[in-house]
């Protein structure tokens, strides 16, 4: 097979951070090191407030995050779940590959271990981030009087766990998926995230859950997702887009049919999805709107805005 040129791609909101990826990849680096560097500067702005900095927080209000990796060529993968205090989860997911037996770290666990690999713990709430939980409170909670346990305990007897979901954070998530191949044809994939608004402390979508929200095989390409993590997992969409992939479908055909997999589980919350082959052939598509991606390669000058598929009930 012909060598692909090396590239890096990235969702809605990857598209100003693809240039330190690929600078990597034109100084000859790896496709891991890319996608680092690129969701590195994802999570550290602080005006995207569904990853990293300034995410938004839990039920508690606190900001949880979670992130995957994985590397195509050997399959290995590494990811982190509910971390507090802890900015570059990438970086931690990406240790997890690469200095432990395992493949998942979450919680206290996951910020022991960030702990002891040199990570500094930092507030990750913002004052954006701050606001958005006190309207929360406002709007939705019902704030104990004396005596009254609080209110998150009655959370699903006061809101109906589900409908409370369905309503309120329909429109409050999102994640960055960045997936790029290298000069020698190595692909890997990254998902990094504080996952939906207000979920319930320890909750984990699909971004830290391989094959769910995070696939990537050096032989076929890479998927990965954003939106309703719980509909990605239920379907492992991730790696079901790869399957169909592997299975003869093109990049498009293969978003378009995971997408159509999504609206036949009826439930409420939509789904996207950022795909490539290892032949340079890239592809997103959503269930709710007019999707689009962001492309740079070794020669670009500026990232290309590409349009992807929309895929509804
Ligand atoms: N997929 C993420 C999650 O469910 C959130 C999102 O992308 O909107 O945690």
């Amino acid at each position: 097979m012909a060598k692909v040129k090396p590239f890096i791609i990235g969702t809605r909101n990857a598209g100003e951070f693809l240039h330190a990826g690929a600078k990597v990849l034109s100084n000859g680096g790896s496709a891991i090191d890319a996608v680092e560097a690129s969701t590195k500067l994802v999570e550290a702005n602080p005006k995207d407030d569904s990853v990293g900095y300034g995410g938004v927080p839990n039920l508690l209000g606190k900001v949880e995050l979670d992130a995957s990796i994985m590397d195509g060529k050997t399959l290995k993968t590494g990811a982190v779940g509910a971390v507090k205090s802890y900015m570059h989860v990438i970086s931690i997911a990406r240790m997890v590959m690469e200095k432990t037996p395992h493949v998942m770290l979450v919680g206290n666990g996951a910020e022991l271990f960030a702990k002891s690999m040199g990570f500094k713990k930092q507030n990750l709430l913002t004052k954006e981030s701050k606001a958005a939980y006190q309207s929360f409170l406002t709007k939705y909670a019902n704030l104990p009087k004396e005596g009254e346990k609080p209110w998150y305990v009655n959370y699903d007897v006061d809101f109906g766990l589900r409908g409370w979901y369905d309503k309120l954070t329909d429109k409050q998530h999102g994640t960055v998926n960045i997936m790029a191949i290298d000069k020698n044809s190595d692909i890997c994939s990254g998902v990094s995230t504080s996952g939906t608004a207000f979920k319930f402390p320890g909750r984990l979508g699909d971004s830290p859950i391989i094959g769910a929200g995070n696939y990537c095989d050096n032989r076929f390409g890479a998927a990965a997702c954003t939106g309703r993590g719980e509909l990605a997992i239920r379907l492992s969409l991730a790696r079901t887009i790869l399957s169909y992939m592997e299975n003869g479908m093109t990049v498009r055909e293969a978003c378009a049919r995971g997408m159509k997999d999504i609206n036949e589980l009826g439930e409420k919350g939509g789904m996207n999805c950022l795909a490539m082959d290892n032949k340079g052939n890239t592809m997103s598509a959503s269930t709710s709107r007019e999707n689009t991606h962001w492309y740079m390669d070794v020669d670009s000058k500026a990232a290309e805005q590409r349009k992807g598929i929309y895929i509804p009930e």
